[in-house]
């Protein structure tokens, strides 16, 4: 399908009200606190790194409401870009991503630390102590496209285990991260291999879908069980999924990137697809085939909703024969 014919997807979740969480006791606004009086881990849970993204946003705001309390340790919840998400337009869902540049790009010590000044590093440097203390971070995302739910872990063994012991439903996606600037997940220690510090990163499902706030739902319990500041029996009823065995992780290897506006996939293709044999189009680029480079190619997160020349339009995967061995596959 190509970009000309996509019609919008339809936004059938309502936007939260999120006001109530504007004044916070930290000085930071849209800064929540729920703190045990036993120590414990420190847990950050952040939604609208995307401004368009709000089932996360929906699911921590009900997670504040719910009156849960961790038992050990301190949650934080943080609606991080909240000057975008103040311009969602139902009518023009995808144009409030960011107000300046993506969010998700500028957790670098050069770029936080630089001098250059603008909405997201703002909001950046007034949540970055948050970031600073905490072991346990888990960002709420969500797609583009309709996907089933993904954990994106980075390519430390350590993330990757925890990411799997969720037993949530859904892939496991270590990968790289992005060439275009740092995400929250992996700045500082979580991506350092001397440390113990946890962060993965939720896609839930398409933005608006109502399933992507299940998901968010679901696996922001199992972060919550699986840090250890609550415990399963504590969880609002209704608000955990199914378990699920945990997936073999895929290693992503390659990104597709678009070079025109004529790209077309050859399928509708959903995520999570393996394709058998090297050397099989899924794509087509101005005329040009766009083949999978080996056997058993996963695809990961396809969509060309913001199709143009220069734009990841699927990552290629492979799976991982066992969990530990990320260190041995060969990168990008
Ligand atoms: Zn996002």
């Amino acid at each position: 399908m190509s970009a000309a014919v996509l019609q919008a997807h339809p936004v059938e979740l309502a936007t939260p009200r999120l006001s109530h969480w504007e004044a916070s006791l930290t000085g930071v606004s849209y800064v929540q606190e729920r703190t045990a009086s036993t120590p414990g881990p420190e847990v950050l849970v952040t939604a609208l790194v995307h401004g368009n993204e709000y089932s996360g946003a929906i699911a921590l705001e009900a997670f504040l409401r719910s009156g849960l309390q961790p038992r050990r340790g301190r949650i934080t919840a943080v609606f991080c870009n909240v000057a975008a998400f103040a311009r969602f337009d139902p009518g023009q869902p995808d144009a409030s991503r960011f107000v300046d540049e993506d969010f998700n790009r500028v957790w670098s010590p050069a770029r936080l630390e630089g001098p250059q000044d603008n909405a997201e590093l703002r909001r950046a440097r007034e949540i970055r102590p948050f970031v600073d203390r905490a072991t346990h971070l888990l960002d709420l995302h969500s797609m583009h496209e309709p996907c089933a739910p993904l954990l994106v872990t980075g390519l430390l063994p350590r993330n990757i285990a925890f990411a799997r012991s969720l037993g949530m439903a859904g892939q496991v996606v270590a990968d790289a991260g992005h060439a275009d600037g740092v995400r929250m997940r992996d700045y500082g220690a979580f991506g350092e291999e001397g440390s113990s510090r946890l962060a993965l990163l939720l896609e839930a499902g398409q933005h608006w879908d109502p399933a992507s706030l299940r998901h968010a739902r679901d696996v922001l319990m199992r972060f919550l069980v699986a840090a250890g500041v609550v415990e399963r029996s504590d969880l609002p009823s209704g608000w955990l999924l199914p378990d699920s065995a945990p997936p073999v992780p895929v290693l992503v290897t390659d990104r597709v990137v678009a070079r025109s506006m004529d790209f077309a996939f050859t399928q509708d293709f959903r995520g999570g697809e393996t394709i058998r044999r090297a050397g099989t189009v899924i794509a087509r680029d101005g005329g040009d085939a766009v083949c999978t480079p080996y056997d058993d190619c996963v695809l990961v997160m396809p969509s060309v909703r913001q199709l143009r020349p220069g734009v990841t339009t699927v990552r290629l995967g492979r799976r991982l024969p066992q969990p530990g061995a990320v260190e041995h596959a060969s990168l990008e």
